[in-house]
């Protein structure tokens, strides 16, 4: 810190020092810089210079991106490979391995580092990166088309890495924890627009390119015109696939849904902070036994309710095999999921959900009086119709499939109630229609999930989910970053995704797996 603040122009010992010329008193010290100011080593940072460079000792024996470039090296890239065309003795530039792109982005996603660009930057000055690139510099378009050009391939790989972790006994599928959480898209929450306005908006760009078409050669030079046509391009391409999703909301009968222009594939999605922001919802099942990842799925689906089946479907393609459990949260309990699972023999555990009694505090809020609960109400099951406590007749109406159960509805006619004595004990709040009833029936297997839900062992695992399910969310997230994608379009995020889930359960598998067998091995020698 001396020696650089005495190099400093300006401020070379002129403060508190006491030279000859200011008439201080003569000391030894003195005399020395009586001789000329001191001097330094200079430091040359314009200077070029070459170094011997032991690439393998850049980094530690167990440092992580060994093990991963060791985990990389025992799949099966040859897919990757189909899509090279450089072949042995024909000219041309050599493509880099896929051993080394696949590392590269699992080692940057471990370290939180989800950009092409800080990749590249980090190959020129990390000694992870300079040890895996053998010092070369891997440019950001080589990475950021590998990350998204090789769906199916990364997909397979996904699946040989959970071969990998079976084989080493760290997935048992006796308990699988199925969880969504959302992330956000690389979309503002005030992009979204109404079809209308997309057409609008739509047209004026196809006309201020007609406009721009008619500008003269010396208004616009040859690279302006390249550079407004891939404008126009890109806009309009995103125009009309935001128009496009108009049709598949429409199709899902949400014809008043409206549509982001910068990500149109998004979904304006409530957030577990409150509010709502344009998303995607990620589904992820995780084994209990060591939270691996054994499932991934992206929807654009704001809620659980049809990703229970998907989930467990995509686990049994990856390991072709059924988990024996499922626990997930009450967004994922319904009907149809809980008699799903029945017939599939996946013993499934979520939340108790009572429905039972929710309709009394409502009876009592309008002034119903004890005497005419529903419960009061007698059903006549051969003419499928309630007798009310007046002995007028309440004839069905029509039903409503609830989450767990079906309800049926029975009405009494208007003339029957307006005229009846209890009518102010009974419907007080009445003044058009008569009073209604409601039957419920429950499904064997609703009924046996209840019973079972009560259990005290059954509720003990279900305390169990969160830690296990949310593990790996918090670690995506906030380790590696991934509360926003960086990427747009359903596809891409799914690639996103599936590169930080990957790095996930290599990370695990460095943990409980390759740290312990370098350990052995130390102790061994
Ligand atoms: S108000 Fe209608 S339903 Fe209620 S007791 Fe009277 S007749 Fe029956």
């Amino acid at each position: 810190m001396g020696s650089e603040q005495a190099t400093l122009p300006g401020l070379a010992l002129s403060q508190g020092s006491c030279s000859p010329q200011d008439g201080g008193s003569s000391s030894k010290e003195d005399m020395g810089n009586e001789a000329g100011k001191p001097r330094f080593k200079r430091i040359d940072r314009e200077q070029l210079f070459w170094r011997m460079v032991d690439l393998d000792r850049l980094i530690a024996d167990d440092h992580p991106v060994r093990a991963i470039w060791e985990l990389v090296g025992k799949m099966d890239l040859s897919r990757f490979d189909e899509k090279i065309r450089a072949v042995e003795g024909v000219a041309g530039r050599s493509p880099y391995d896929p051993r080394l792109l696949i590392s590269l982005w699992i080692y940057a996603y471990s370290q939180g580092v989800n950009s092409a660009r800080a990749i590249e930057r980090l190959c020129e000055i990390a000694p992870p990166y300079q040890w895996l690139t053998g010092l070369e510099v891997v440019n950001a378009h080589t990475l950021s088309d590998f990350r998204v050009g090789h769906g199916d391939e990364l997909k397979e790989l996904f699946v040989q890495v959970l071969a990998l972790l079976s084989s080493d006994g760290m997935i048992t599928l006796e308990r699988v924890m199925q969880d969504g959480t959302k992330i956000k898209a690389s979309a503002a929450p005030d992009s979204f627009r109404t079809e209308e306005k997309i057409q609008e908006q739509l047209k004026a760009v196809q006309e201020h390119v007609e406009a721009l078409d008619k500008l003269t050669e010396e208004e616009s030079s040859e690279r302006a015109a390249k550079a407004r046509e891939r404008g126009r391009r890109e806009r309009s391409e995103r125009l009309e696939s935001a128009l496009r999703e108009f049709d598949k909301l429409r199709a899902e009968g949400n014809a008043k849904e409206r549509v982001s222009i910068t990500d149109p594939e998004a979904r304006n999605m409530k957030q577990a902070g409150g509010g709502f922001a344009p998303s995607y919802n990620v589904q992820i099942s995780t084994d209990a036994a060591n939270k691996v990842i054994v499932g991934v799925g992206i929807t654009q689906a704001g809620n659980d309710f049809d990703q229970l089946i998907p989930g467990v479907e995509r686990v049994e393609q990856n390991l072709a095999e059924s988990p024996k459990q499922v626990v997930a949260d009450g967004g994922f309990v319904s009907r149809d999921n809980i008699v799903e699972m029945e017939s599939r023999g996946v013993d499934f555990i979520g939340p108790q959900c009572e429905e039972e009694g929710k309709g009394k505090s409502s009876y009592e809020g309008r002034g119903v009086t004890s005497e005419y609960l529903s419960s009061r109400f007698v059903y006549d099951a051969a003419s499928d119709s309630f007798r009310c406590p007046q002995d007028k007749t309440l004839s069905y109406e029509g039903k409503d499939e609830r989450n767990l159960h079906v309800s049926y509805k029975y009405r009494a006619t208007w003339a029957d109630c307006k005229a009846c004595p209890a009518k102010g004990q009974c419907c007080p709040g009445n003044q058009v229609t008569g009073r209604s009833v409601q039957r419920t029936e429950e499904l064997p297997e609703v009924a046996a999930f209840r019973q079972k839900m009560k259990t005290e062992p059954v509720a003990e695992i279900y305390h169990q989910r969160s830690e296990v399910a949310e593990t790996p969310n918090l670690w995506i997230k906030a380790k590696f970053g991934l509360r926003q994608f960086r990427l747009r379009g359903i596809c891409k995020v799914e690639m996103e995704t599936l590169w930080a889930c990957l790095t996930y359960n290599i990370r695990l598998w460095i943990r409980l797996h390759w740290k312990m067998r370098a350990a052995a091995a130390v102790a061994m020698a």
